[in-house]
């Protein structure tokens, strides 16, 4: 970071997460454990904002002291119409998670979600090398774009796509290019076949919702099979890919990975991901 950014740093900054509704965030649990165990003077809050009331709170943030924020949901798209500056991948993705209020007072959006999604794969499964053969990803919602987005830059020459609505998996493609290949929904089975990595960008498997089903079939052993879902962090289609011999990655460390630019930025200290703070937050 510039040193200009670096001096304007306040001496105890504040940074938090908005959404509607947001108290079900465990950002808040993350941050806060990151700022004790470094001895950091700042402070990380929850702040829920009326989806009418977002323009207005994103101005008045940083002049309240604000050095960034988290976007969670419903807030993820409409920010980038309300920031100065947004980064490529957020722009590609079409949503941001990680706000940083420069002290020039420009609003800057990045997504990290992607840098999450491949940070995760890489410490839980070290030999994974994702261009060894195609990917498939199973959803075409926001956390889908992320992963399909960072899978791209890790260099895969074909990334496979399936979505219930077919039409924003062919968005997808129409966007990201021509590595990308759709497979119709009812042949999601196929799509799995030689795939060197298997992604599962549904909400289908989260807590309340019915499983994943789709023919696991075409599976090869040894595949790095990973599941965006973290609650529960073993989902019926993680089981069932565990059991078929491949090689397994829940979706927390999603979660803990996107956050640390955001704390680096905004704390100046690049926060360690590690399994005390897995059970801090999962507590
Ligand atoms: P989203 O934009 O709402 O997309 C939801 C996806 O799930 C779409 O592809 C949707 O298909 C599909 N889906 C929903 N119900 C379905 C059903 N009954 N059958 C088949 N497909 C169905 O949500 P998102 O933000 O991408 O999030 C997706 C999941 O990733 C959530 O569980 C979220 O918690 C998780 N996530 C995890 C992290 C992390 O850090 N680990 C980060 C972001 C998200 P249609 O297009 O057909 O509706």
């Amino acid at each position: 970071m510039p040193d200009s950014q670096q001096s304007a740093r306040p001496n105890s900054p504040i940074a938090g997460v908005i959404g509607w509704p947001i108290a079900h965030s465990r950002s808040p649990r993350l941050h806060g454990h990151w700022l004790q165990r470094y001895g950091i003077n700042g402070h990380y809050i929850p702040v829920p904002v009326m989806p009418e009331h977002l323009a207005e709170v994103l101005r008045a943030m940083p002049r309240m002291g604000f050095v960034g924020a988290n976007v969670t949901i419903p807030h993820k798209e409409s920010v980038l119409a309300l920031a100065d500056v947004v980064t490529d991948r957020a722009a590609l993705i079409g949503a941001a998670n990680t706000l940083i209020f420069r002290p020039d007072g420009k609003i800057h959006a990045d997504n990290t979600d992607g840098y999450g999604f491949i940070a995760n794969i890489r410490q839980n499964a070290p030999g994974w090398i994702p261009d060894l053969g195609p990917a498939a990803v199973i959803g075409a919602g926001g956390a889908a774009r992320a992963a399909v987005a960072s899978l791209l830059e890790t260099g895969v020459t074909e990334l496979r796509i399936t979505n219930r609505t077919r039409i924003r998996a062919e968005q997808i493609r129409a966007e990201f290019g021509a590595k990308v290949v759709v497979y119709d929904w009812a042949q999601a089975g196929n799509m799995l076949e030689g795939a060197v990595t298997v992604v599962n960008a549904t909400s289908m498997g989260m807590e309340g919702k019915p499983a994943l089903r789709i023919p696991l079939d075409a599976l090869a052993p040894g595949t790095l099979v990973t599941d965006l879902v973290y609650a529960p962090l073993m989902t019926p289609f993680l089981e069932e890919a565990q059991a078929r011999g491949c090689e397994i990655v829940d979706g927390l460390g999603m979660l803990l990975h996107q956050a640390t630019p955001g704390f680096e930025r905004w704390f100046g200290h690049r926060p360690e991901v590690d399994d005390e703070l897995r059970r801090i937050v999962l507590a």
